[in-house]
């Protein structure tokens, strides 16, 4: 028997209308190239997002078509994320920090029928284009003799009603590249209803809570993961939003000129972010919460910001593949009595899935996946699924590494959960370290070294062995105050957490480690480096050594 309740599809284009109805005096702020901010409301966004998909629809674009963005986060890739998507298109930012050969080859794969320049990648988007071949593109800036079209032209003939007429929640709304760490970049493809979903989930109290009352500063690029769905939860919710543009280190001015109250980002932003906000505390009184997400927010830095700055955490852990929020690591109520530290032990975890989100811990056996049990213990790969959820990637078929029978996504993290139900990632299943048979953890073991205070940034990976299979190393940059004859002190600290054998055979001291496109440790990079380097020992400096601190 069907219920009696209307099929009204769950389409952006209601997040849009709600925003333009109900808070449209709310604002988008944007910091240009040129320092100066630039500042609308909801209701010139609304018209502008209008005209827009009548202009692209006077462009010729058709539903379905992929078209692509390569741009920073600024008010005309908001536009873009709900012109595109609203008029039956699918938006596909593409990551600007790839190789111009990787861009070209998802382009190719994509279809993409468009692509939208931001001026201030003009430059670099020259590499990507002699690799794609003719294709047409708009750019933000005036126009050149380069210059197909010119955005703001775009605007000017064009009609400003339009209908909105998407009349099926899962059509395609996105294509979202995974960031290419582990494996070459696959394209995942949201649906109107799957970001929908993943927009009130968000938007919970529990989860990222936004409300009318808050300033949002999504750091986080556009480009990666949907910049973690934020543009649309701060809309549904009426929030003002502060888009960065391409400067993000001007953040703590930006926060204090625009009263930022949330902002997200991944840990090695607000690491570098840190000492520049310690210093303008009250100027930045506002900023009441950071949600960091796609790699470990160590134990130490969240001390700093929960008890230095009394900015609270929001360690988060997803995937591209998952829109991309899972867990959540908050408080419970029966932890309010705990010491800080413990505290904020238990929000260096991942978290707990938000609601919506199932996981299980599983390991492969001859038949199949077994289910291990949530003790805290036992290790084992993540599953996960959701209505925000892949359940295959863009043109390539399901297999079994990706995705189980049972049709659960399988995440290729390492990880336990205890009994309440708190995830803590172990490893990447690639990057989980194996000597002699057992298993170390290198996120365990940079979160440690990170407590040291002469320990600015840290990766532990595994090099092979003959004895043991793999080794760890730890390569480490030092903060002002560190040496490179601190690696006995290091190994004495880590000596007093872990088993013998998980203590790193060599502390390698570097002025940086290798980040990936979306700002993370790039083990890979590093591992490389590593092994291709003669005898690495704590008196090299093996990467960029030209680099100063
Ligand atoms: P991406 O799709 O590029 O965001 O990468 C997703 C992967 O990032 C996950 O599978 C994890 O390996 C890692 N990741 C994301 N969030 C966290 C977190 N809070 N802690 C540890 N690893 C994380």
């Amino acid at each position: 028997m069907y219920g009696l309740m209307m099929d009204h599809p769950l389409t952006l284009a209601q997040i849009l209308e709600h925003a333009y109805r109900i808070h449209t005096d709310k604002h988008v702020t944007t910091l240009l190239p040129n320092g100066t901010l630039h500042r609308y409301d909801y209701a010139t966004l609304y018209g502008r997002v209008k005209r827009l998909a009548n202009a692209l629809t006077e462009l010729g674009i058709q539903r379905g078509d992929r078209i692509a963005t390569y741009a920073a986060n600024t008010y005309q890739h908001l536009e873009l994320y709900y012109a595109i998507p609203c008029l039956g298109a699918v938006l596909h930012p593409l990551n600007v920090r790839l190789s111009p050969t990787q861009l070209a080859q998802i382009v190719h794969e994509a279809e993409d029928k468009l692509v939208f320049v931001d001026s201030a990648y003009a430059t670099q988007f020259q590499a990507l284009q002699d690799k794609m071949g003719p294709i047409h593109t708009v750019y933000f800036g005036p126009k050149s003799p380069d210059t197909d079209t010119c955005y703001e032209q775009l605007f000017s003939d064009a009609k400003p009603a339009y209908t909105w007429d998407i009349r099926d929640e899962n059509s395609a709304m996105g294509l979202c590249y995974t960031s290419g760490t582990h494996g070459e970049p696959r394209g995942v493809l949201y649906t109107h209803r799957s970001m929908f979903l993943h927009t009130l989930a968000a938007n919970q109290a529990d989860v990222f809570g936004l409300t009318e009352t808050d300033v949002v500063l999504p750091i986080v690029p556009m480009f990666h993961a949907m910049a973690w769905g934020l543009p649309y939860a701060s809309m549904f919710a009426g929030a003002d939003i502060v888009l960065p543009g391409t400067k993000i280190t001007a953040i703590a001015d930006l926060i204090a000129d625009t009263g930022v109250t949330v902002a997200a980002g991944v840990p090695t932003i607000w690491a570098a972010a840190y000492p520049e906000l310690q210093k303008r505390r009250t100027d930045i009184s506002s900023l009441r919460r950071v949600i960091v997400g796609g790699e470990a927010m160590p134990h130490a830095l969240i001390e700093s910001y929960e008890k230095e700055l009394g900015v609270e955490i929001c360690h988060a852990w997803g995937m591209t593949e998952m829109s991309p929020t899972g867990t959540l690591s908050k408080l419970r109520a029966g932890h309010q009595n705990l010491t800080d530290t413990e505290k904020w032990r238990i929000k260096a975890k991942q978290g707990r899935p938000i609601p919506g989100v199932q996981l299980r811990l599983a390991a492969e056996t001859a038949d199949g996946f077994k289910e291990l049990p949530w003790d805290g213990k036992t290790i084992g790969e993540l599953q996960v699924r959701s209505p925000w959820t892949a359940n295959r990637y863009y043109k390539i078929a399901p297999t079994p590494e990706h995705f189980t029978t049972d049709k659960w996504l399988r995440t290729g993290d390492m990880a336990t959960i205890d009994a309440e139900g708190y995830v803590q990632i172990v490893d990447r299943a690639k990057s989980l370290i194996r000597s002699g048979g057992e298993s170390i953890s290198s996120i365990a073991l940079e979160t440690a070294l990170l407590k040291h205070p002469y320990v600015r940034e840290a990766a532990v990976v595994g090099i092979p062995d003959d004895k043991w299979g793999e080794r760890p190393i730890a390569v480490v940059v030092c903060t002002e105050k560190g040496g490179e004859n601190i690696s006995d002190t290091l190994r004495q600290q880590l000596a007093a957490e872990f088993p013998k054998f998980w203590i790193p055979d060599k502390f390698v001291f570097a002025d940086e480690i290798p980040k990936t496109s979306v700002g993370k440790s790039d083990k890979r990079a590093i591992l490389t480096q590593l092994t291709g380097t003669q005898n690495p020992t704590e008196k090299n400096r093996i990467f960029s050594p030209t680099q100063k601190k």
